[in-house]
């Protein structure tokens, strides 16, 4: 009888791996939750270093999957029992299935910004996310304040829910500060008058291309980046954010106004990749991503045979480490289900 194999999440991990089984010929059921494939790729502008329109990628994943896939939309596992060599899942829709392997890519959440109270996230009218920001981006329109005005200082606060012991994550989230550069280049391309600003720790431009943004935004932009930690902010009767911060360098403490100010919120672990992992019996790390069963050599396996992992469950991971990943992955499970 021919194996299957399920895959549970539709982002870029999930519709990579989907196609690259279909490639190597296995049967594969790809369950997503929303009406859409593409996870948080959908809601992405640019990507950066090249400032890349996203939904070019997602078009190139969804055209690569074509229609070998069985494909399940509004569909996420309310139960699965692992069998004696197989796995029995249960669907919201009561359907039952049966597989011979699990590939969990639930990606990730962002990190909800209000649990920093101290930034004044839902309560300031101009405190926004990186992800509003980008949404922003996507509708065309251009950047203003929340009163309709061109903001003529902006600021952008590194490490919000990542690298910080109050909230539990003490990861970097890796990909918030080349997140926050493209942004700021971005403004900078549409207000070239505005003074805009970035508060952060370290500026971790790790992989290929992201020092080459950060010369640009400085020397090409003029984008200040300034070693300091944002402590706290309110609002004045203009609505502007008012943002008391410690330089770092020289440890005096600052004060400054911004007509937008910009969180850059980190990747958290789904509490749904959690709930999957318990019924699986598989482990998670101690920041509550999925646990590999070996970092070097077998990072798309988890501890229980039959059950991969792939993605942002694991940690944090651009979309070109996601589709790495992912095509291992596949590498991995048609292995597993060749020998099984
Ligand atoms: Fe902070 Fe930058 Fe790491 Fe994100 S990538 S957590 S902003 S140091």
């Amino acid at each position: 009888m021919a194996k299957s194999i399920v895959i549970i999440g539709g982002g870029v991990a999930g519709m990579t791996a989907a196609s690259r089984l279909a490639d190597l010929g296995e049967k594969v059921i790809l369950l997503e939750k929303e009406e859409e494939i593409g996870g948080h790729l959908r809601n992405w502008d640019r990507l950066f270093p090249n400032r890349r329109p996203g939904y070019e990628v997602l078009d190139d994943l969804i055209e690569t999957l074509g229609n070998r896939v069985d494909i399940r939309y509004r569909e996420s596992p309310v139960m699965i029992v692992p069998l004696q060599s197989s796995f029995l899942i249960e669907l919201q829709s009561g359907e039952k299935i049966t597989c011979d392997a699990v590939l969990l890519a639930t990606g990730f959440d962002l990190f909800d910004a209000g649990k920093k109270e101290e930034y004044g996230y839902g309560i300031y009218d101009n405190v926004i996310t990186s992800a509003d920001l980008e949404l922003m981006f996507r509708s065309g329109k251009p950047i203003t304040t929340a009163q309709g005005s061109v903001p003529k200082r902006i600021g952008f606060v590194h490490c919000v829910g990542s690298r910080d012991e109050k909230v539990g994550n003490l990861y970097c989230s890796k990909v918030c500060c080349v997140t926050g550069v493209k942004q700021a280049i971005e403004i900078k391309e549409q207000i070239p008058d505005a003074e805009v600003f970035g508060f952060y720790m370290d500026l971790r431009m790790y992989d290929r291309h992201f020092e080459e943004m950060y010369y640009e935004a400085q020397q090409k932009w003029d984008i200040n980046f300034l070693r300091g930690r944002v402590s706290e902010c309110a609002e004045n009767q203009d609505h502007a954010v008012i943002l008391k911060i410690e330089d770092t360098l020289t440890s005096r403490p600052l004060r400054m106004t911004v007509d937008l100010l910009v969180l850059l919120v980190g990747f958290v672990p789904k509490p749904e990749t959690t709930r999957l992992a318990t019924m699986l019996g598989i482990g998670v790390g101690e920041d509550c991503f999925l646990a590999s069963l070996d970092e070097h050599t077998r990072f798309n396996h988890s501890a229980k045979p039959g059950v991969f992992i792939t993605g942002t469950t694991k940690g944090t991971f651009t979309i070109s480490n996601t589709i790495a990943d992912a095509g291992e992955a596949a590498i991995q499970v048609h292995n597993y289900l060749k020998n099984h």
